[in-house]
């Protein structure tokens, strides 16, 4: 695969490749032209500017790519990532002025403080679903704490790779900021290089395989991983609206392959039949009758994921338990909103993450039942409930543990740049956005200020028994 080392473009990249690249890199960050305020400015205005000039590129790559509707590009992609360069923008002063701290006495008279330190070189792996958003958005923190970066985007979403190796090098400082196309070899002879931090967004599997190179030079990393996430539905609720932002946050969420759209549904036995049908409704007034045709859905990004969901609904655990959609294109990598009532907790779909439009439905004898269902499970990047009950509610938040919790809707929490984005357990570690995403690439410094003043006698020996006693 060629790949862009800023502005030129390669046809091999091998470790030799990549090492020369860490070389120029760290003398970028060495000339100490990252840690500038004026330069981390710089840049992020400049994402600004890349994000309005290139709309139409950027829908259009993503259409190629993914079929994906203009508005979910322009909305959850470029609207995010420049929703978070002003936020940077806005706070960065703030973000980097020294924090005070308070002393001991065993200290006075000091004073301390925490100083945000750039980590140095950063490297940032991407995932193909939200090929721009999960590029840049982690790039926007990497620039705000002042390391150089090497963003290494998707292979399975090449349109957008290529459109962001060509926009950063038209846009951004080349010098201390570049893009690596690739796919597994080029992402290995990235991570046989020591990197200051690594963050890395997509599956467990491959997350494992990262850490591991990491280990190697104990470089520390932020994991943006997935999961099952689940969405409890109760019977005290709005569900024409419930529905509605449950459709928002699955098929409206790039056909459901987003990771933190609900994965399956857990209700009561008595309640789901109602579930069902307020669910087909709406389906039907969001996207009509033929939903595999809707312009308003994704496609399935490759072959490979269109047969791994195609078996999903082949196991003979559910046969017979669809009862909306199922409606496949092969050829177009189509799948129409499928709904799955009745599934076995032993189903293959229930097995994995199914990062697609699929949709199963628990039955539970009662609502408290979805505890025992939810924390016999990995930990999911996010849960949702709908209920109105309080009690529910508080048990909801403080009894499952998850990356991030969302009471009464889906998804939205991720435009909340004042709460930290990330999970926990198998769905990751570490977080990002707004502030936290400064943080995220950024060393606290303890720096303690002495002088040469009250300078007590007590920690120098001789150690006498009056100094053990006082
Ligand atoms: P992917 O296939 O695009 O892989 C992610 C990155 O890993 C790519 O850049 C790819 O080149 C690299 N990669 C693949 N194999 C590799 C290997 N052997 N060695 C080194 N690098 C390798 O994306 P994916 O994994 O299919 O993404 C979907 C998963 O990501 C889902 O589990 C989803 O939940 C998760 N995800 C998480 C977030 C989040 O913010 N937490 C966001 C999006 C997706």
């Amino acid at each position: 695969m060629a790949t862009t080392i800023g502005e030129e473009k390669v046809t091999v990249f091998g470790e030799e490749e990549a090492k020369q690249l860490v070389n120029g890199l760290r003398v970028a960050y060495d000339s100490g032209r990252t840690r500038s305020y004026s330069w981390r400015v710089a840049q992020l205005k400049n994402v600004v500017r890349m994000c309005d000039d290139s709309e139409k590129e950027v829908v259009e790559a993503l259409y190629k790519d993914l079929a994906k509707p203009e508005l979910e590009g322009t909305l959850y992609e470029l609207g995010m990532i420049k929703n978070a360069c002003k936020v940077a923008l806005k706070e960065l002063k703030n973000w980097i002025r020294p924090e005070k701290a308070k002393t001991s006495l065993t200290t006075f008279p000091s004073s301390a403080e925490i100083v945000s330190e750039p980590f140095g070189i950063v490297l940032i792996i991407s995932a193909w679903n939200y090929p721009f958003l999960l590029s840049i958005d982690p790039v926007i923190g990497a620039i705000a704490a002042g390391n150089a970066v090497v963003l290494k985007p998707s292979e399975l979403a090449p349109a957008s790779s290529s459109l962001l190796a060509k926009l950063f090098s038209q846009y951004l400082d080349t010098s201390a900021i570049k893009v690596v196309e690739g796919a597994v070899p080029e992402t290995s002879a990235l991570l046989e290089q020591k990197w200051d931090k690594i963050m890395y967004t997509g599956n467990g599997r491959v997350g494992r395989i990262v850490m591991a190179a990491a280990a190697k030079h104990l470089t520390p990393v932020i994991m943006e991983l997935g999961g099952k996430c689940p969405a409890v539905v109760d019977s005290d609720i709005n569900l024409e609206v419930a529905m509605r932002r449950l459709i928002a946050g699955k098929w409206g969420c790039n056909n459901g392959q987003a990771c933190i759209s609900p994965d399956y549904i857990l209700t009561t036995k008595d309640y789901a039949p109602k579930l069902v049908d307020a669910l087909k409704t709406e389906l039907e007034r969001f996207y009509g009758k033929n939903q595999l045709e809707s312009k308003d859905l994704s496609r399935i990004v490759n072959s490979n994921h269109f047969a791994r969901l195609s078996k999903l609904l082949d196991d003979e655990k559910v046969s017979g338990k669809i009862v909306y959609g199922g409606e496949k294109d092969e050829e177009k990598l189509r799948i129409a909103p499928t709904i799955l009532l009745d599934v076995p907790r032993d189903s293959l779909i229930m097995s994995e993450e199914i990062f697609g439009p699929l949709l199963p439905i628990l039955m539970l004898n009662n609502i408290d039942e979805s505890f025992d269902v939810i924390n016999s499970g990995t930990k999911p990047l996010a849960a949702y409930i709908f209920t109105n009950n309080k009690k529910l509610k508080e048990k909801f938040v403080m009894s499952v543990s998850a990356g991030g919790i969302v009471v009464n809707d889906t998804t939205i929490h991720l435009a909340v740049h004042t709460v930290p984005f990330g999970g926990v357990g198998e769905s990751g570690m570490g977080s990002y956005h707004g502030k936290f995403s400064f943080d995220a690439f950024s060393h606290k410094k303890a720096v303690l200020y002495r002088s040469f003043i009250g300078d007590a006698a007590l920690r120098y020996p001789p150690y006498t028994g009056f100094k053990l006693r006082m």
